[in-house]
């Protein structure tokens, strides 16, 4: 399409876009998106635009009319114009003409020069974040903190940012994407991933703002002193500008000590320990703004500068440090879980294919340990090689991490990335999302470089190679899958569960929930808020309403944290007899028979 044609064209879009957009603020009215004078502004500045562009073009083409010429094709939307305007002499459309080209050019001038104060800052900030948006695998890229420097720990102030994450807040566009398909927006939190962002853009303009005032005011005192050195002011005699220059500056000085940090201040405390960290904000940005690394950051000034951890992730803290996990459950009954069914250890069978991490869920919470023993039924029903570390196994620190204690999760990282090493750990396998993250993204920070792979992968696989054949259940009726955010959105796995649903549902019926796939809605666990108390609507009664809606009797989940919070959701709404929350493993586990024990124990060769 010639470059004229498509100037033409796509004016008349833009315009028809921003009618829309005029139409949708002052009548639809969505109550994130709401009608001010900045956008009143903006929106009538591209409209006209637009219009003085078919003016200019429609005056033209009337006065080529009128001159006996042809409808120009290049034009075709101005075309229409000129045409209604009639053809004319070129006297006539001289006035239309230069009206429309000088008004085009001044309002486009003013538009300009509007632009760094307004909204739309975002068409100078979107397309260079665009450009170096983070394109690596471990998209929630935390930086490991250099404890000995204790000069920044976490993010307490707009300086302590990156560049990068800076520019994301002059890149939104306003949207207001990511706060509609935020968990903890929509159950009712403090906490909307699109006005955290401007928070920390307003917090560095208003700072900047203060110092300059105060760059400026030290300059007047400095040509004050000046003044009144060179006229012979002394103390006694002082110069009024002089002594009026000081007291500026010293209440601009206290105005600045008496700002509260940005983080706990401007951006409050119960916002950072609302979300979740499932990336749902992340993912639909169109200008890839990463909100949950700077939310974690912050978390992370929170509790290593600040002393601000809430009382239940204390106790968090604390059970990891001395039990190696979350609940504080005797660190010497981690391999209860495993009780009847001769599960190797490392020590038993060394050098095995994979290590299977258990996780502290897998170990310790009474519904997980059931799904635990499913995967070792599963393991064994396809002749796979694995052992477990056992006792060695502690917590991946990923609750620690996600909520801010950067010193609790190096240590705990430490210490697995020893163990893991000195078993000459290739393959690692997991059925918890969270782990696999840790183990896969942030443990090789700390020199742990494996394989990691989540159950629902290798059970897929294995289903694939006809190594496991699970029957299709024959009753149980029409089953479900709830993604899980550690493996979806921030592992990119949608397909693997999938896949292992299907094989085994009655008749192969599976329904696709609503909020699904990539924009499947979080269980409300993640991001340490498993651990943490949770006021009002609570997300996972939010999600377990969906799935009753759904009208599916299984809902499959490929997380321990998903299973809990999805099993609690049912008991809440009196459902749990009519829908069975059950982990992929367990759905295999159920459609497979029985393997004799003895025959598949791995034994330490002799
Ligand atoms: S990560 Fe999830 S919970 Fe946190 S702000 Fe983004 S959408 Fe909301
Ligand atoms: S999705 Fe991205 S661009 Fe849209 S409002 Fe949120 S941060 Fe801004």
């Amino acid at each position: 399409m010639p470059l004229y044609v498509a100037i033409d064209v796509m004016n008349a879009v833009v315009l028809t876009m921003v009618l829309w957009a005029i139409i949708r603020r002052t009548l639809v009215r969505p109550h994130l998106i709401p009608w001010t004078l900045d956008a009143g502004l903006i929106l009538g500045a591209i409209a006209s635009l637009m219009l003085t562009h078919f003016l200019f073009h429609g005056y033209e083409i009337a006065a080529h009319l009128g001159a006996g010429g042809a409808l120009p094709p290049e034009l075709p939307v101005s075309g229409l114009v000129g045409r209604a305007l009639g053809p004319m002499a070129e006297s006539q459309a001289a006035f239309g003409k230069t009206a429309g080209y000088w008004l085009h050019i001044l309002i486009l001038l003013t538009f300009l020069n509007y632009l760094p104060y307004s909204k739309h800052i975002h068409l100078l900030g979107a397309l260079p974040n665009i450009a170096t948006r983070n394109r690596s695998d471990r998209k929630m890229d935390l930086p490991k903190i250099n404890l000995e420097d204790d000069t920044q720990w976490g993010v307490g102030n707009y300086q302590q940012f990156s560049w990068k994450s800076l520019l994301d807040t002059y890149a939104c566009t306003e949207c207001a994407r990511c706060t509609n398909y935020c968990p903890a927006y929509a159950t009712g939190k403090n906490l909307s991933p699109m006005q955290l962002v401007h928070d920390i853009r307003y917090e560095m303009l208003d700072r900047v703002a203060l110092q300059d005032r105060m760059d400026e005011t030290k300059r007047d005192i400095e040509s004050a002193a000046q003044y009144a050195a060179e006229h012979d002011f002394t103390e006694d005699h002082p110069y009024p500008e002089l002594l009026a220059a000081r007291a500026r500056l010293a209440a601009l000085e206290a105005e600045s000590t008496a700002l509260p940090k940005m983080t706990g201040g401007r951006i409050a405390e119960d916002t950072l320990w609302a979300c979740t960290t499932c990336g749902a904000c992340q993912e639909v940005c169109p200008v890839f703004i990463e909100h949950p690394l700077k939310i974690i950051q912050m978390r992370q000034n929170l509790v290593l500068e600040q002393e601000k951890t809430p009382g239940e992730l204390q106790r968090t803290f604390r059970n990891i440090e001395r039990q190696g996990n979350p609940w504080g459950i005797g660190a010497d009954q981690r391999m209860d879980w495993a009780e009847g069914l001769e599960v190797p250890t490392i020590e038993d069978h060394q050098d095995p294919e994979y290590i299977l991490w258990v996780g502290c869920a897998g170990a310790f919470d009474s519904r997980i340990i059931k799904q635990t023993r499913a995967m070792v039924k599963v393991l064994r029903a396809a002749g796979v090689d694995f052992a477990v570390l056992g006792h060695q196994e502690t917590c991946t620190g990923d609750p620690a991490r996600r909520s801010g204690n950067e010193m609790l999760f190096q240590a705990m990282a430490e210490q697995n990335v020893e163990t893991l090493n000195a078993a000459k750990a290739k393959k690692v396998i997991t059925s918890c999302p969270h782990c696999l993250h840790t183990l896969r993204h942030d443990y090789p920070q700390f020199g742990g470089n494996f394989e990691v792979v989540h159950h629902t992968q290798l059970i897929s696989h294995l289903i694939e190679q006809k190594k496991l054949r699970p029957e299709p259940a024959t009753d149980g009726g029409a089953m479900t899958y709830h993604d899980s955010c550690y493996l979806g959105r921030w592992n990119g796995e949608f397909e693997a569960p999938r896949a292992i649903v299907s094989a085994v549902a009655a008749q192969g019926e599976v329904k696709e929930l609503t909020r699904s796939g990539r924009h499947g809605f979080c269980c409300g666990a993640g991001g340490g808020r498993m651990f943490m108390e949770e006021h009002g609507d609570r997300v996972n009664f939010n999600r377990a309403d969906e799935i009753i809606a759904s009208g599916a009797q299984t809902v499959a989940v490929a997380c321990p944290f998903c299973n809990i919070m999805l099993t609690d959701g049912m008991k809440q709404r009196n459902m749990d007899e009519k829908i069975a929350v059950l982990d992929v493993a367990e759905l295999v586990a159920n459609n497979i028979p029985d393997v004799p024990l003895s025959a598949l124990v791995r034994r330490k060769p002799a």
